[in-house]
């Protein structure tokens, strides 16, 4: 490609609006425009590297034994309804009518259009295990898109879903794809991390994510300090503590104090001087629209809702209302606390499902709402002055926790940016969906299933989060829209054109991908724009170096080494092979 033919439009100023580095650095590059809250165009610079990306996880997918497909962007309500989702999906499932007004959806993923059409063409046990999987167009409507190609509403997903015999094999089949993740990603050049993430019905060990590690990050990776676990902060397990069994009340029973207009942890712990552990706080919920539930987490931690959705295998999950919780407990908001709480509540017509975290089971001398307005109550023991229906792993973990895999080193706390989430989905869409196959004898069985996800869109912003600095961005090798551009610096000069057009078509004739910077522009701009693209290197030829016979040749974040014309091939080849961005 020459430069002076090329559409890359490139900004001088940052945007205005853009509000990560890798959203200002991909739209001041040329690589994308943005053409509504979370939708893009992707410019010919843009779709180079998209292209890059695309074709590593094709090949990857391909060599775990996957067949691509295409499926469509517009997807028959019905398929919806069948899975249950067309209800439970929510807002970010983009819905809409066509003029016969038959009811449609944007594909936000694949499950029941894929298993839909395993269920129709796929029955014998001869068909398993089989991996189909897709590159296409997303839609989300997500409630608040933002920096850029992170979190768009239409992006690029690969989508893979396996069909097994039996759990055995999925759960076989889970560990290919694993595998096939962390092969993609290090063949993109990306520090990135497996963890454990939240698998929900499902159980085991059977979700991981794949988060690239950038301070900026949505997601925070909980890891070991001296073991291999980490675990997205959501699943991220805690360890009992104590003994949860037979704490020790003290020998002081319950007793009232008054903490008038003092509701919050931090305010009743100041005014009673007491520390924070000693606190429970008591958090009120509504499962599946008609389940009280009342959480018990300790002052000084958080509850995790993803873990309390899991406990109660329940994805419809709510905080109670005001009104709601003040019945419940008879107090206003602020003054609930777990002794009496359960006769209350059933004393005013609702059976509500008490669930502690393993800390506030080991609280032997514990402060709380006392259930009345301006009241706290001391000296709370668990198992003496009040129960839980369940105890269970609920609070948010921390950083310096004692790791729950090794038991000796400690939790601390990276971000990340997910693009990749592998899952083993059990029967959870063959059941409704009816993916059946027979077995040798004729009998019919559900298939199990996985799903497999990458955001291939978000892989390139993602990239971009790691690898930038104040000129611009550092591609890694195998997503750079250009191995090497070579730079024309004097273009009017017959000679140096001559030798860098020669330069350019030899390293296309070796397979390396080239560029030719021939603009009728200043060598500082050519400089600027190669460092704000993230051209990993730059051959620089001008007619003061070429009368010497030589040629620059600069990496992306390197010295510029010069080199005689002659060894130009071979200093580019050993320099792009030992590239890193970093
Ligand atoms: P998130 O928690 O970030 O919303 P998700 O759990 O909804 O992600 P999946 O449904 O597992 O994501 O989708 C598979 C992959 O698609 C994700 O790992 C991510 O890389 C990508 N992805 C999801 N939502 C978006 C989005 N709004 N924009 C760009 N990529 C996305
Ligand atoms: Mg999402």
């Amino acid at each position: 490609m020459r430069f002076s033919r090329a559409f890359i439009p490139t900004m001088r100023e940052d945007p205005s609006d853009a509000d990560t580095a890798s959203n200002r650095l991909l739209l001041r590059g040329g690589f994308i425009r943005k053409v509504a809250s979370g939708i893009y165009e992707w410019l010919p610079l843009g779709v180079r590297v998209l292209k890059k990306v695309e074709s590593i996880v094709r090949e990857e997918m391909n060599a775990a034994g996957g067949q691509e497909t295409i499926l469509p962007v517009v997807q028959p309500k019905e398929l919806w309804e069948e899975s249950g989702r067309w209800v439970k999906y929510g807002r970010e499932l983009l819905r809409f009518k066509d003029r016969k007004e038959a009811e449609f959806c944007l594909s936000a993923t694949a499950e029941e259009v894929m298993t839909t059409l395993v269920a129709h063409h796929a029955r014998s046990w001869r068909s398993l295990p089989l991996m189909l999987y897709q590159i296409g167009i997303k839609f989300r409507d997500e409630i608040r898109p933002r920096f850029g190609l992170l979190r768009g509403r239409e992006f690029l997903m690969k989508d893979a879903y396996s069909f097994h015999a039996d759990e055995a094999d999925a759960e076989r089949y889970y560990e290919v794809m694993r595998f096939s993740y962390c092969r993609i990603f290090d063949r993109l050049g990306l520090n990135y991390r497996p963890v454990e993430a939240d698998s929900g019905a499902i159980g085991g060990s059977f979700s991981h994510e794949f988060m690239v590690l950038a301070e900026t990050g949505e997601d925070v990776i909980a890891y070991c300090d001296s073991c291999a676990y980490a675990a997205n902060l959501e699943r991220a397990e805690c360890r009992p503590i104590n003994d949860v069994q037979s704490p020790k009340p003290k020998a002081q029973s319950p007793e009232d104090v008054a903490t008038p207009g003092k509701y919050s942890v931090d305010d009743v712990s100041a005014m009673l001087d007491l520390p924070k552990e000693r606190f429970i706080k008591t958090l009120f919920y509504m499962a599946d629209g008609k389940i009280p539930v009342v959480c018990l987490v300790r002052g000084d931690h958080e509850l995790n809702e993803v873990k309390l959705r899991r406990v109660l295998g329940s994805d419809q999950l709510r905080k109670m209302e005001k009104g709601e919780y003040e019945r419940l407990c008879g107090a206003p908001v602020g003054f609930a606390g777990p002794q009496g709480l359960a006769a209350h509540a059933k004393a005013v017509d609702s059976m509500a499902l008490i669930i502690a975290d393993h800390a506030v089971a080991a609280i032997a001398d514990g402060v709380s709402g006392a259930n009345k307005k301006d009241f706290h109550i001391l000296h709370l023991s668990y198992g003496r002055d009040f129960n839980a229906d369940r105890v269970a792993d609920l609070r948010q973990a921390l950083a310096g926790d004692a790791c729950p895999r090794c038991g000796k080193g400690k939790i601390e706390f990276l971000r990340g940016i997910e693009v990749g989430h592998v899952f083993k989905l059990g029967t959870k869409y063959s059941e409704p969906l009816k993916a059946q196959y027979l077995d040798r004898q004729g009998k019919s069985h559900l298939m199990v299933m996985g799903t497999y996800g990458i955001g291939v869109s978000r892989i390139v912003a993602a990239a971009v989060e790691q690898n930038n600095d104040k000129q611009g961005i550092l591609w890694p090798k195998s997503m750079a829209p250009y191995e090497v551009v070579v730079l024309n610096l004097d273009p009017e000069d017959d000679q140096v054109t001559e030798a860098a057009e020669g330069v350019y078509q030899e390293l296309k004739g070796r397979g390396i991908d080239a560029a030719l910077d021939d603009r009728d522009e200043s060598a500082g701009v050519k400089f600027k724009d190669a460092d704000l693209m993230g051209i990993p290197l730059t051959a620089r030829m001008g007619s003061r170096s070429l009368a010497s016979g030589q040629v620059e040749i600069k990496p992306r974040n390197g010295q510029v080494a010069k080199v005689p014309l002659g060894e130009t091939m071979g200093k580019v080849c050993s320099l792009l092979d030992n590239y890193k961005p970093q």
